[in-house]
């Protein structure tokens, strides 16, 4: 499926997650990310990799099941965003957009939490710049 919106969200992500994001330790990632696995009824990754040395790129392995975490992404945006692809994969059996309504939507949800900011807010920011979300 064309990933359709994927500047939009990166260009909003910028301006309005990353600055609220906070720095994480190693085993605060880990924790983070089993623990929003679980809370959202997805299975946990196999690995992830917080110290990789052939990439400088953050990105999930859908066929892996894993993360890889370059220490620049060592913060809750950009870790949130990569396991929100794990989660979106799951609840939609690899049928959303990359960066689709599904995926942003759960990425919205999951950061809200983790720093008690207003879902509703987010969404209407997030759609305000012309991103849909569901
Ligand atoms: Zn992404």
């Amino acid at each position: 499926m064309r990933d359709f919106q994927v500047s939009k969200v990166y260009a909003w992500e910028d301006e309005v997650l990353y600055p609220k994001s906070r720095p994480l330790s190693e085993n605060q990632i880990i924790n983070l990310v089993d623990r929003t696995c679980s809370t959202n009824d997805t299975p946990p990754l196999r690995y992830v990799d917080v110290a990789p040395v052939r990439t400088s790129t953050a990105m999930y392995n859908a066929t892996q099941k894993s993360l890889v975490l370059p220490p620049w992404s060592h913060n809750t945006h950009h870790v949130i965003h990569e396991v929100a692809h794990h989660i979106t994969r799951h609840k939609t059996r690899g049928l959303a957009a990359a960066h689709g309504p599904e995926f942003v939507g759960w990425m919205i949800r999951i950061f809200a939490r983790r720093h008690r900011l207003s879902i509703r807010e987010l969404i209407t920011s997030a759609k305000n710049a012309g991103i849909e979300v569901v």
